[in-house]
């Protein structure tokens, strides 16, 4: 092995921790780990420290601010693997960048977003991978579709299935960020919820797969897991404190 900066032997070392909890999450639910993707948040992290995720073998990476993660995509537009995924509120005259730049788009929260979003993806000539973002946890003020109650579920439809209808996006599953909870079992709560809403919409739209669930940060991944979570999105755990 070549050698590492110190910058990277933390992040190696926070990984291999993740790594391991995010594969005894799964056994404890009888799930296989390989079936769960990290996405490693780097949200107001600079290139350097994308830079050092990298080089230990980080692909996937979560960006909130399309405006922000320009710069770190373009740094490494030259690896093929790499995987850039748009999860924060996206602002429509910053739709453009998310449209050319991102591999996944997880943060769709309105049909106007998704219409044109759709529009733009169509002058690329580029079909995206999308989740709906929902909004479990009941709070005001918090992006995603107000989902907190079942019982208001129908009302949902007929968004997604206009959504459904778009060419350029491929939806793909359910996205929730719920409130910070000091009550893990709380944040266990919101998981189902998003995990009985995804089976919800299979009910309604069986000829769509609503395969991928994303859930679960730094503080409750592991919960996330053991609810159904397919994609996990953590920064702080590994790439540390957010300068
Ligand atoms: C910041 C952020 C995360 C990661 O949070 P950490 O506490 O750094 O793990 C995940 N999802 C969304 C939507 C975020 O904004």
């Amino acid at each position: 092995m070549t050698n590492l900066s110190s910058l990277e032997i933390e992040i190696a070392r926070n990984l291999d921790s993740v790594n391991n909890r995010i594969s005894k999450a799964a056994k404890s639910a009888g799930r296989k780990p390989e079936d769960i993707l990290l996405v490693v948040v780097s949200k107001k992290q600079p290139v350097r420290v994308v830079r050092a995720a990298m080089n230990v073998g980080i692909r996937n990476f979560g960006e909130n601010y399309p405006e922000q993660a320009v710069d770190k995509i373009a740094a490494f537009i030259h690896d093929p693997n790499i995987r850039w995924h748009m999860i924060g509120h996206l602002q429509s005259r910053k739709i453009r960048i998310v449209a050319q730049k991102f591999h996944s788009m997880q943060s769709l929260d309105s049909l106007d977003l998704a219409v044109k979003l759709n529009e733009s993806l169509g002058q690329e000539k580029k079909i995206l991978p999308v989740l709906l973002q929902f909004n479990v946890g009941g709070e005001l003020n918090k992006h995603g579709w107000e989902a907190s109650k079942e019982e208001h579920w129908e009302e949902l439809l007929p968004d997604v299935a206009e959504i459904l209808k778009l060419p350029f996006l491929d939806v793909r599953g359910l996205m929730t960020m719920p409130p910070l909870e000091i009550e893990i079992e709380n944040a266990r709560m919101h998981f189902r919820k998003l995990y009985r809403l995804k089976e919800f919409l299979q009910h309604n739209f069986p000829q769509k797969s609503w395969s991928s669930l994303s859930m679960g940060t730094s503080v409750d991944f592991e919960v996330a897991i053991q609810e159904g979570a397919t994609i996990i999105r953590v920064g702080q755990a590994i790439l540390g404190t957010r300068v």
